[in-house]
């Protein structure tokens, strides 16, 4: 991670926003939005939700508004007629606003559909605000030295990332024992397996904690969120996968931690509010305020800590033997997850089948070295059809 290039020359940052509409997206906006005096807009991208992505640039003023579908580029302009916003449509107009010239991209499409433009957005230098997880699972080698290579800077976004990111020396990389990731757990933490295979997208989507898009809620809910983020940690923080460990901690209080070899444990704490690292990385090297609740440890009372339990939460076993394996099994898993968990949201196939998916994938497609994004890609859509074909089989 090097330094950013600063601001524009009016004084302000230029802001871009992938994936503007989803839950990291909407956050985002609202801390820009708050300070006109630090940020302006750049470009906004959305999928498909034309009306969300026409308000949000109706009060932010981007240059560009682009949705990735082009089924809806009609509405959108129908909706910006007139503002002077410049509205485009489809895959290459995503990666396009990623190249506009701002200083600083929040990466929050949801998959490997956002790889693409976060890595364009690198690719120019930018300072690079990470949500999507997946494009560092699926490209995580490539990814970072592209990140290296074009001076970009990548500040994590993930609330365990973000914390591990505030207390860790990179200038003693050597004295760092372990990372600890927590976990809340997710809504099943207490269900037994025979409830957990009856479970609904509903109960699935409906996290005790943190308010998220679809997709990070079912991850929450097998745990894979937390496979995830060890591999993300991994390319991150360069931290091998037996230096990773993870804990259940319900009360979402404590986001991470670093051990040293002098037995120093630093942690960051807060509210369960994505806001305050979402503002970190807005704010680096500076801090802004954040409008997240105060975090109140007397009326919390007890932090709690309990080991992740293997049987039930497969995920977490798959997660690390993909980043054992190396090449291209992580891009598998991930690719993999993705069919599985929209599978488990369209009811084709149980909760408890995702992992399943994952696992039978991970076994039927042969894991190759990753020389270049095109390999990524191809391994992606490789894993994607075997994933597809085992979900039918499942389903
Ligand atoms: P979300 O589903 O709420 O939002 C996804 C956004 O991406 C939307 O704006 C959607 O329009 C856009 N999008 C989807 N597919 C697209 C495509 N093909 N092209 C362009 N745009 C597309 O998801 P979210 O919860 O905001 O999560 C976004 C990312 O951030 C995920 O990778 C997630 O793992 C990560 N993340 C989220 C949270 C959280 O609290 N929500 C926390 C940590 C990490
Ligand atoms: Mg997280």
């Amino acid at each position: 991670m090097m330094a950013g290039s600063g601001y524009d020359s009016d004084g302000r940052r230029g802001i871009t926003i992938l994936g503007s509409t989803g839950s990291i997206g909407r956050n985002t906006v609202e801390l820009v939005e708050a300070r006109p005096d630090l940020y302006r807009a750049e470009a906004l991208v959305a999928n498909s939700s034309a009306d969300l992505l026409a308000e949000q640039a109706r009060r932010l003023r981007p240059r560009l508004a682009v949705v990735a579908d082009p089924a809806h580029r009609g509405r959108l302009a129908d909706l910006l007629e007139g503002t002077g916003i410049q509205v485009a449509a489809g895959p290459d107009a995503v990666v396009e606003a990623a190249q506009m010239p701002a200083d600083w991209v929040m990466a929050a499409i949801v998959g490997a559909a956002g790889l693409a433009p976060t890595l364009a957005a690198a690719r120019r230098g930018a300072t690079v605000a990470l949500a999507n997880k997946e494009c560092l699972v699926c490209a995580g080698q490539l990814m970072m030295a592209e990140v290296a290579r074009h001076g970009a800077t990548l500040l994590p976004v993930d609330s365990e990332h973000s914390a591990i990111f505030q207390v860790f020396d990179f200038d003693q990389i050597d004295k760092v024992e372990k990372i600890i990731l927590t976990a809340s757990g997710g809504p099943f933490r207490r269900r037994s397996l025979a409830e957990m295979a009856g479970m609904t997208p509903e109960q699935a989507v409906a996290h005790p904690n943190w308010s998220m898009g679809a997709k990070i809620s079912v991850d929450s809910a097998s745990m894979m969120n937390k496979g995830l983020e060890l591999i993300e940690a991994h390319h991150l923080f360069t931290m091998p996968e037996d230096k990773i460990d993870i804990v259940v901690h319900p009360q979402s209080v404590i986001h991470s931690a670093v051990a040293y070899v002098d037995g120093s444990v630093l942690a960051q704490m807060g509210s369960p509010d994505m806001r305050t690292p979402i503002a970190y990385a807005l704010g680096w090297p500076r801090r802004i305020a954040a409008p997240a609740p105060r975090l109140d440890l007397a009326a919390i009372g007890q932090l709690t800590f309990e080991a992740p339990d293997p049987q039930r939460f497969p995920a977490l076993r798959l997660a690390r033997l993909a980043l054992q394996t190396g090449g291209s099994a992580p891009t598998v898993l991930n690719a993999a997850n993705e069919v599985a968990v929209q599978a488990f949201l369209d009811r084709r196939i149980g909760f408890l089948d995702i992992a399943r998916v994952v696992e039978e994938t991970l076994a039927a497609v042969d894991h190759v070295p990753l020389g270049s994004i095109d390999d990524v890609m191809a391994e992606d859509a490789r894993a994607r059809h075997a994933a597809g074909a085992i979900v039918r089989r499942n389903a």
